[in-house]
């Protein structure tokens, strides 16, 4: 009989995930990058014999196919995008392509920020007591872990565009932890289109899966009054009380699940902010769900460790604190950063702007920051912005540079925070490296 052929648009860690998985499932595949490939995905598509191509998309070795897989950074719009489903190829993402080889429980964590932390944390809790694998956005894709590990229960990391050409996959638990708008080019500028990406999570979801939800989060609740859906809701609130579901009552993290209490205290969590505190009900919400003992749940809080880049504490200068927030690439996470900031704040901001509005942040601004350092190529519109608010506002090309103005600048008992509220692109690789290059400038001072 003739293989099936899956043709993978995109050699990155998810395109490379699904041609391995597709050959292990019988597939005829073939992988096709308009970009360069990466060394280290050629060397496996090499090794494992899958043909590809980079630099160039070959439509005849395309157009027969007879399913799909696009990576998540390729946009709709793309002609050859459009040219496949011309032709009736259906096109899936990896998640939707992977989910199918596996019966395992399935946590589906996706919103516009908190994704990696929420991810971290309810993967930390549960695998103190379950067999469970880590995947999807981040790390390895999950394709890939099914093909080399075999566990019975999934957190994966879900973006909008990875939801995008989604089917039938249906997570048993899935987990909204915000929308604010973000990554807007790709919904034709409609805020509306991204909401409607987000929640396509439970799409295939019935009564018997569940939806954890931030039901502080209005865009969420409107969304959900419009379009009633099946999933049985577990909403968390910091503001009000919640019967099914998590609330903050005074400094307890109050979980109620069919009657199933758990009470555990926010002073000892290891991670700061209110954000977190939300992030922490998401995840233990999970793991109530999944029956991880209570005083599990407890411990996993208090020992849980950052993430890097997400508020992480650097150093400690002169009793001046350094903090890392270089994940923070829009105002809403520079908004929660800035928020938990409790000592006078040195801040560095900048970057590629994504049509910022930074009136949420005036009130922390002008009560909590002594000093901005706007690092980016155009500083304009944050001069122009945050000029009137503070005393010093400098600004710098380089992040060495900015490290040092900041150590000027601080004194005993301040905090140095980085959180730029903007992509890295123009000035950094990536925000991993803008935070790799803030630590190390640190470092040196
Ligand atoms: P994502 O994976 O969705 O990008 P991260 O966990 O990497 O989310 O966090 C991205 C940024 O958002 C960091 O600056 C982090 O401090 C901040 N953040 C984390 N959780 C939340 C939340 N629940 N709401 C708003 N901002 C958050």
């Amino acid at each position: 009989m003739k293989k099936e052929r899956l043709v993978i648009l995109g050699g990155g860690e998810s395109g490379v995930g699904t041609a391995l998985l597709g050959k292990d499932k019988g597939y005829d595949v073939f992988v096709s990058d308009k970009g360069e490939i990466k060394e280290k995905y050629k060397k496996v598509l090499i090794h494992n014999e899958i043909d590809w191509e980079e630099k160039i998309h070959t439509e005849s070795k395309i157009l027969n196919a007879n399913l799909v897989m696009k990576s998540p950074g390729i946009p709709d719009k793309v002609v050859l995008v459009k040219q496949i489903r011309k032709a009736g190829i259906s096109i899936v993402s990896e998640i939707e392509f992977a989910s199918k080889f596996t019966n395992a429980t399935l946590v589906g964590i996706t919103g516009s920020n908190g994704k990696t932390t929420t991810a971290s944390l309810t993967h930390h809790i549960l695998e103190q007591q379950l067999n469970v694998g880590l995947a999807g956005n981040i790390g390895d894709s999950f394709a890939n872990q099914l093909l080399e590990s075999d566990y019975e229960n999934y957190v994966l990391e879900i973006s909008s565009f990875q939801l995008d050409d989604i089917v039938d996959f249906k997570p048993n638990i899935a987990i909204i932890t915000n929308i604010t708008p973000d990554h807007l080019d790709r919904y034709d500028y409609e805020f509306e289109n991204y909401i409607a990406s987000k929640f396509r999570i439970i799409k295939n979801q019935t009564k018997e899966d569940y939806l954890i939800y931030d039901a502080d989060d209005v865009v969420i609740v409107n969304h959900l009054k419009k379009y009633p859906v099946e999933s049985t809701l577990l909403p968390f609130s910091l503001t009000k009380v919640i019967e099914n579901g998590a609330y903050l009552d005074d400094d307890n993290i109050k979980i109620t699940i069919d009657n199933s209490q758990i009470i555990m205290s926010t002073k000892n969590l290891t991670l700061e902010g209110r954000h977190n505190v939300k992030n922490a009900m998401a995840a233990s919400t999970v793991a109530h769900l999944l029956r991880i003992r209570k005083q599990t749940i407890r411990e996993s809080l208090e020992n849980f460790q950052a993430v890097e880049h997400r508020l992480e504490n650097v150093l400690k200068i002169n009793k001046v604190q350094y903090i890392n927030d270089s994940k923070a690439t829009n105002v809403n996470a520079t908004y929660y950063a800035l928020e938990s900031m409790d000592a006078p704040t040195v801040w560095i901001v900048g970057g590629v702007d994504k049509s910022n509005d930074y009136q949420e942040l005036f009130s922390f601004v002008n009560e909590k920051v002594k000093a901005i350092i706007c690092l980016g190529v155009d500083n304009e519109k944050l001069i122009e912005t945050f000029g009137s608010m503070v005393g010093v506002i400098v600004e710098t090309q380089f992040m060495s540079e900015a490290v040092k103005i900041a150590y000027k600048v601080a004194d005993a008992g301040d905090s140095v925070l980085l959180s730029p509220a903007c992509a890295s692109f123009d000035l950094f690789e990536n925000y991993e490296d803008r935070g790799r290059q803030f630590k190390n400038a640190i470092r040196k001072l």
